[in-house]
């Protein structure tokens, strides 16, 4: 699924694509990819509608339009946005498609056809369900530990938990707490100021690494460009099955209520 760094990666590579461009056409492929209102209410409001501006809030993209309105979308497990001049440059499985002023075509490419978008008067429905933005400067150690504070959740379930923090998920919980050298089962609670600072930092420092590096190509996740990211290969834990970590011992998957968790034994305490 793409996460935080996914999403800050769609929205800066889109922005030059779609600022200021007016929309011309709107095409719904799959009808359950529009939520809380139907397909041609979704239409009929987004054409003609030029867009100022493109957000990124936690994992959702949030487009904003020239009548003081947006719509926003999730990704969920494999929805990506293509900017191209025809589909014959997207592979298949596009759920829906954008016509702009100038001729460009957004495509929602999604194999598994869980992303949504939906129409919002105001972005508070969406930012009030959110945590803090990790990567502001006002998320320090000290907010991170409050946010952890009184939750007996394994750290692992309370890192995933949009509530709590906004855009980190799976795969980067698992590389921020091997960064960290924490055990992914232990409580949030139980952790004392000096982990939940190398916590902090670690996510300080895992998040723009993958920024850097465009995301992560695992599950479907492609730049609007329709390359591929390359922070997959920086991973230290998360998706390496069967590997085994710098300090000789071997990379474990475990499930942390739900989830597929991988981590070092040796490493993480
Ligand atoms: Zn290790």
């Amino acid at each position: 699924m793409p996460e935080l760094p996914e999403v800050e990666t769609i929205k800066n590579e889109l922005l030059p694509h779609v600022k200021g461009r007016t929309i011309t056409d709107v095409e719904i492929r799959r009808d359950s990819t529009v939520r809380d209102t139907t397909p041609e209410e979704f239409k009929s409001c987004l054409i003609g509608r030029r867009i100022e501006n493109l957000e990124r809030h936690g994992k959702y993209l949030v487009f904003d339009l020239d009548n003081g309105g947006h719509f926003a979308m999730h990704m969920k497990l494999s929805g990506s946005l293509w900017a191209k001049a025809s589909e014959d440059e997207v592979p298949d499985y596009v759920k829906a498609v954008f016509t702009l002023d100038d001729g460009t075509k957004i495509f929602l490419r999604d194999p598994r056809a869980f992303a949504r978008m939906w129409l919002v008067d105001n972005v508070c429905e969406i930012t009030d369900k959110l945590g803090p933005e990790p990567l502001t400067k006002e998320f320090t150690s000290e907010i991170l530990a409050e946010r952890l504070k009184g939750k007996n959740a394994p750290i692992k379930s309370v890192l995933i938990d949009q509530v709590v923090i906004a855009g980190i998920g799976n795969m980067y919980a698992d590389e921020i707490l091997y960064d960290a050298g924490i055990d992914p089962r232990r409580a949030a609670r139980g952790l004392s100021k000096e982990e939940v600072g190398r916590i902090h930092k670690a996510i300080k420092r895992i998040l723009p690494q993958a920024i850097a590096s465009k995301g992560a190509s695992v599950q479907d996740y492609f730049r609007p460009s329709g390359e591929e990211g390359m922070e997959q290969f920086n991973f230290k834990v998360a998706h390496q099955k069967k590997a085994t970590c710098s300090c000789g011992g071997p990379i474990v998957r475990i499930v942390v209520r739900g989830r597929g968790t991988y981590y070092c034994p040796n490493c993480q305490k």
